[in-house]
């Protein structure tokens, strides 16, 4: 746990977020700036920079955030219509939070990712 790191803060409690799911290693938690109808950020309760990282130092924990996101889409009535699930890796896109995060988009027809 960083106290440098704004996941960290949120996943221990001492910063407010809209929870919607927890796990013993993950932690769910409504987008300040939702992207989409339901946009959901999944996280490891420990802190890893990004996807590859987690997934060198810690893979089973990759399956955790999706069977977390799975959890999350089944609750939120996206499992028939369908989600995106998304890791920004680096500066090109666009990741301004380096504590690993799997964004969960849905609730409308999403455009066709790119550029
Ligand atoms: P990134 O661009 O790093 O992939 O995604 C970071 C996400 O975190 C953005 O979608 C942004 O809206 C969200 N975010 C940034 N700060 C906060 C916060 O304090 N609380 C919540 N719930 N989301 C945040
Ligand atoms: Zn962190």
């Amino acid at each position: 746990m960083s106290s440098e790191c704004l996941f960290c803060r949120i996943v221990a409690g001492e910063l407010p977020s809209t929870a919607v799911h927890e796990t013993e290693t993950t932690f769910a938690f409504r987008d300040l700036h939702p992207q989409a109808p339901t946009h959901i950020l999944i996280v490891p309760r420990a802190h890893y920079t990004d996807a590859v990282d987690l997934a060198k130092n810690e893979p089973a924990l990759l399956g955790d955030l999706t069977l977390a996101a799975g959890a999350v889409a089944e609750a939120e009535g996206l499992a028939e219509s369908g989600y995106r699930l998304v890791f920004n890796t680096g500066a090109d896109a666009g990741q301004t939070v380096f504590h690993v995060h799997l964004h969960l988009l849905g609730g409308a027809q999403l455009g066709h990712f790119g550029t």
